[in-house]
């Protein structure tokens, strides 16, 4: 029976484990942690959204520029064959709001649970406190164990890593300099579905820090020249911004920042009002009511709303009806930063697809293949990455066997 190692304990590395022993291999599965799969029971804590149910020509453009690599993976097991799995382990799923997809009980734990039950019986061998430190000069992989360094052989492995933001739960992008240094080509891992920097005046942190900015349009154009545009709620942050709305367009303005060193995202704080309307309201006669009761009544703008305004206007220009009204319409907020990876909730970059076979394999080093995050990928939340991160973990499965196959093992 040829034996696999499969290194990473996550989405990724479960699934190739699971296929591998499906198709006759033993497995020994290692992770650095104390336990695997922690990534994942944190992604369920707040409700675990597994996958997506919008139609599969639209789930593939999530992927952006790597659809074409992404395709095969998500062609054999896309959002349909990821929720049968689900139910395959006696999980039951529904289609929440906008298309999301979630187990009924929201978490992960009993996902996760009856899945390393059902491993175990196929025979998985699950080793944790066991560090993956990288190769012997004979191609020994070196782990460090409770007991000390341990060298381990194997017809073939698969990393499955992961990113590199959480590092407390075990993804730490500590693999980077090892694949490197095997000639293995990887873009520098990036926060992706991350906050940003602004900055804010301490009178606006300290009164608004915690406060969602819902009901709004966010919008503005990349360092290349393409404009986006996304509604939704934000929420600011002690230091600056972040939520659903930020994560959705965070990839073009990391890399707007990148580029041009920061980039003006415009809110608009009444996006069912064009601007004709907006000023109509401002100007509107408020006889004796205070400019602030004024917007609220008029525009229901108040609280954190109102606080942007403050931000973004000197108190002169709060009382010029066109410079309101244009500010209500397009709030600027210069964005200087992207948060820390380890903050973020993906990690972008990784692997390049050009150091890897269709099967996953490396080019530089036949027989060690890799699957996740840890691959040159990125996707908004919405249950694509781990979709992806399945999907490439029984891409990489596969891919293993019929190696063994062919190599005659
Ligand atoms: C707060 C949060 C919420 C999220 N919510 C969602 C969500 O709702 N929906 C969604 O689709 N995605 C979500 N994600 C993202 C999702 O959890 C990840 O994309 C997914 O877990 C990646 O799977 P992976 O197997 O590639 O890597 P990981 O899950 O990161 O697993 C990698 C494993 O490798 C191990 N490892 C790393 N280095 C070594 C080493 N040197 N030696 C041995 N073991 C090692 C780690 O301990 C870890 O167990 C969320 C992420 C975060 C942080």
């Amino acid at each position: 029976m040829p034996r696999a190692i499969v290194i990473g304990g996550g989405p990724a590395g479960l699934m190739a484990a699971e296929m591998l022993l499906a198709g006759g291999a033993e497995v020994d599965l290692y992770d650095a942690m104390p336990s695997v799969g922690r990534k994942f029971l944190l992604a369920g804590k707040g409700g675990l959204n597994i996958t997506h149910a919008e139609p599969a020509e639209k789930f593939l453009t999530r992927y952006g520029s790597r659809q074409t690599q992404l395709e095969p993976w998500l062609q054999s097991f896309g959002a349909q064959q990821l929720r049968d799995w689900v139910q395959g382990l006696g999980i039951e799923t529904f289609i929440g709001t906008s298309q999301r997809v979630f187990p009924k009980e929201m978490k992960a734990a009993p996902l996760l649970r009856a899945w390393l039950h059902r491993l175990r019986a196929a025979g998985a061998r699950i080793h944790v406190r066991h560090r993956w430190t990288g190769w012997t000069a004979d191609g020994g992989l070196r782990f460090a164990a409770p007991s000390g360094e341990k060298i381990i052989r194997a017809d073939c492995t698969v990393l499955a890593l992961g990113g590199g933001s959480w590092a407390r739960l075990g993804s730490d992008g500590a693999w980077v300099p090892l694949l490197a240094a095997r000639g293995v080509a990887v873009a520098p891992l990036q926060p992706a579905n991350c906050g940003f920097d602004i900055a804010w005046s301490t009178h606006f942190r300290e009164r608004h820090a915690g406060q969602p900015v819902k009901a709004i349009s966010a919008s503005f154009t990349d360092a290349s020249g393409v404009a986006h545009k996304r509604n939704g709620e934000l929420m600011v942050s002690a230091y600056g911004i972040e939520g659903s709305l930020v994560y959705a367009l965070s990839a073009p303005l990391r890399d707007s920042i990148t580029a041009q060193g920061s980039v003006t995202l415009q809110l608009d704080l009444a996006p069912d009002r064009d601007l004709a309307r907006v000023l109509a309201e401002v100007s509107h006669p408020r006889g004796s009511r205070s400019l602030s009761s004024h917007l609220q009544g008029r525009l229901g703008i108040k609280g954190v709303k109102a606080g942007l305004l403050r931000e973004a206007l000197r108190a002169a220009e709060m009382h010029d009806p066109q410079r309101l009204a244009a500010t209500i319409k397009a709030l600027p907020l210069q964005l200087t930063a992207a948060r820390p990876l380890d903050e973020a909730i993906s990690s972008a970059g990784g692997v390049a697809f050009e150091a890897l076979d269709e099967h996953l394999m490396l080019r530089e080093l036949p027989g060690v293949f890799c699957a996740g995050e840890m691959l040159d990928w990125e996707a908004p939340t919405g249950g694509y990455l781990l979709t992806a991160s399945f999907a490439s973990g029984r891409t990489a499965g596969k891919g293993v066997l019929a190696w063994l196959a062919q190599q005659g093992r």
